[in-house]
């Protein structure tokens, strides 16, 4: 877990450099009345996927693993007017909670919220041709993480940018000897972006109101 030190280095980041954001508090406030877990992403590090989508320019934006909508909510608003976001959520409790979250934010209707396993939305939407994705961002089971990033290949162009979180896992990543499925996940995410030529990718180490744990970034070769 974060020490002290570091959680009050997030709160100084966010003081800084975040704004109040009453739509945000709101929505983790639904999340927590609807018995969500709070594994969303920190506001730092939403802060940091909003940035990272506009800087690739997306117009149209997937997600894998919904939960109750905060990091779509900031993704979300990257998107310029006529954009669109795809968010992918196996409970149908936590993709009801997303959707009024998302509405109370005002992007409804910008976002689509899919329920269902993963692999098979994916597949469906291979299936039918859907338009390449700008930026994908993979946070739902991590022992789905390959299937993912290869229905992210089969929807995505050259400049794609392809975002997992998770990737750390304390450490966890290291061991070779586990048998956590998250963690044997994490480490055959990190074998197939290493063997995948139409990806460059790199990972970096996360820490502060969330444990210590990771982002890869990858991009699509042209
Ligand atoms: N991205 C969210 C955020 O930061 O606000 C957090 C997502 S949470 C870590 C993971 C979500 O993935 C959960 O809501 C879980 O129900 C969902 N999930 C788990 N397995 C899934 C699957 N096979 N298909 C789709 N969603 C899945």
């Amino acid at each position: 877990m974060p020490g002290p030190t570091m959680q009050a280095v997030d709160a100084y980041i966010v003081g800084k450099l975040l704004t109040p954001d009453p739509a945000l508090d709101a929505a983790l406030e639904r999340n927590t009345s609807a018995g969500l877990p709070a594994i969303d992403v920190s506001a730092a590090q939403g802060k940091m996927l909003h940035l990272l989508a506009r800087m690739a320019g997306a117009r149209r934006i997937l997600e894998v693993g919904t939960l109750g909508g905060y990091s779509t909510i900031w993704l979300a608003r990257a998107l310029p007017p006529g954009g669109q976001l795809v968010t992918l959520e196996l409970d149908p409790h936590h993709a009801e909670t997303a959707r009024a979250n998302i509405a109370a934010a005002g992007l409804a209707d910008r976002v689509d919220v899919r329920i269902g396993p993963a692999s098979d939305t994916l597949d469906a939407m291979i299936a039918a041709k859907e338009a390449p994705f700008d930026l994908v961002f993979i946070d739902a089971d991590k022992e789905g993480n390959v299937v993912y990033l290869k229905a992210a290949l089969a929807l995505a162009r050259p400049g794609t940018t392809i975002l997992v979180d998770n990737v750390v896992r304390e450490g966890g990543v290291l061991d070779a000897a586990s048998d956590d499925p998250m963690i044997l996940g994490t480490r055959a995410l990190f074998d197939a972006v290493a063997g995948e030529p139409r990806l460059d990718a790199t990972a970096v180490q996360t820490v502060g109101a969330k444990p210590w744990d990771g982002f890869l970034l990858a991009i699509v070769n042209g």
